[in-house]
């Protein structure tokens, strides 16, 4: 059985913002990136906001949320009672507002309350999905957790938030795009709907992405990343994902590779290991004729190779590392690690939907061709 959900309201362009000049004497409580906060870019948002309404900012946000921060964000939620939570960053905002609102209800100490997202990265797709990946930093796990509740009521996609990203997040980020749309393409519960989002954002990341890393201003190609943000996000909230993610959660866990990066390492790897299935072959194959990267009378072997050279030339024309050494991963440690790497990797959530899960051998030593 086919399932499409999409809940969440999106309100996009340049002007959007203008969208928070309708909210009047409510509490709203922004959670919001804490270096957003430092450099002030929080004003973009409070200055939106009509002086009748209280708001409270809270920049308390730190890449890969931890239980901690989100434990203290729902003692937070329970004495502020606010009418909307903002969250304001990129999926590391979103996550840790989602899983703060989650867990307060869950307690009971909030009732209904509305949920905006105004994400400032393009990568995660975050703001419509129904997920929050929390770190357990004690354990080195990071823990996907999957509910509708989850999902943002609206979400503002203003292209000039995401200008000021630097060009190293600008590539770990757009990589992540990649990663969602093209593991919704062949995850295992992919139909027609994921099939055509995640279609238009690999096709806007191979054509906008070196566009925003090479020049932050550009807001046409800024505008175009988002849109495949979201659409990707989108298509894997449909479809699922697999075992890219549950490996990159891993290395993200343990070794503290930012998430984008993470996947982008392996993307190739995963991908060459699930074209070992001649059907999974077919659909990359697929889609690298539809985007032109291979030509209709090419086989799918070949078709797949171009595939992986595009995205391998997108890596090396960003500046971004290619192997885990140079993301000083230690051949030693990785060792170490491989036992729970591989038991956390199965049992993460996003193997869920893996067309197939890698065997322990082939986790290592796809790993070990990263070195
Ligand atoms: P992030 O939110 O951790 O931000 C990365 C860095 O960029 C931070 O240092 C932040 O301060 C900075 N930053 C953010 N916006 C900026 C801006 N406009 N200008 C300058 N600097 C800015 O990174 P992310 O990749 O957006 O999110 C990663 C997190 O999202 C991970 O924890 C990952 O597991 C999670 N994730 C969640 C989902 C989901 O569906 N919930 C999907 C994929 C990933």
């Amino acid at each position: 059985m086919n399932q499409v959900y999409i809940k969440t309201k999106i309100f996009s362009g340049e002007d959007s913002l203008n969208r928070l000049e309708k909210f009047e004497d409510k509490i709203i409580w922004l959670i919001a990136d804490g270096f957003l906060v430092e450099n002030n870019s929080v004003g973009q948002i409070s200055d939106k906001i009509s002086s009748s309404n209280k708001v409270i900012i809270c920049g308390d946000v730190v890449p890969d949320p931890p239980i901690e921060v989100v434990a203290k964000g729902v003692a937070m939620i329970g004495q502020i009672q606010p009418d909307i939570v903002i969250a304001f960053g990129g999926g590391s905002a979103i996550d840790t507002a989602k899983g703060v609102i989650y867990f307060a209800k869950i307690a009971g100490l909030i009732k209904k309350v509305k949920f905006i997202a105004i994400p400032t990265t393009s990568g995660t797709g975050s703001e419509v999905t129904s997920a929050t990946v929390i770190t357990d930093k004690k354990m080195e796990v990071k823990h996907p957790i999957i509910d509708d509740d989850l999902l943002p009521d609206e979400v503002i996609l203003c292209p000039y938030l995401t200008v000021s990203v630097p060009p190293v997040v600008t590539a770990n980020t757009g990589m992540d795009v990649l990663t969602h749309a093209l593991e919704a393409y062949v995850a295992t519960d992919a139909n027609a709907y994921s099939d055509a989002l995640a279609e238009k954002a690999i096709e806007f990341v191979f054509t906008y992405l070196k566009r925003c890393y090479r020049n932050g201003d550009d807001i046409e190609a800024r505008s175009k990343m988002q849109e495949a943000s979201n659409l990707a996000g989108f298509a894997f909230n449909i479809a699922g994902l697999g075992m890219n993610h549950a490996i990159a959660h891993q290395l993200g866990g343990i070794f503290h590779i930012p998430h984008g990066l993470a996947n982008a390492l392996i993307l190739n790897k995963v991908i060459e290991a699930n074209s070992i299935d001649c059907r999974v072959r077919l659909r990359y194959a697929i889609l690298a004729r539809k985007l032109n990267i291979a030509s209709i009378d090419e086989d799918d072997v070949t078709a797949v190779n171009h595939l992986c050279e595009a995205i391998k030339k997108c890596q090396i024309e960003m500046e971004m590392p290619l192997t885990l050494s140079q993301c000083k991963v230690a051949k030693e440690d990785l060792l170490v690690k491989m036992d729970d790497l591989y038991r956390n990797a199965i049992n993460d959530r996003c193997a869920k939907t893996a067309n197939r899960v890698f065997t322990r051998g082939e986790i290592e030593s796809i790993l070990l061709a990263m070195l």
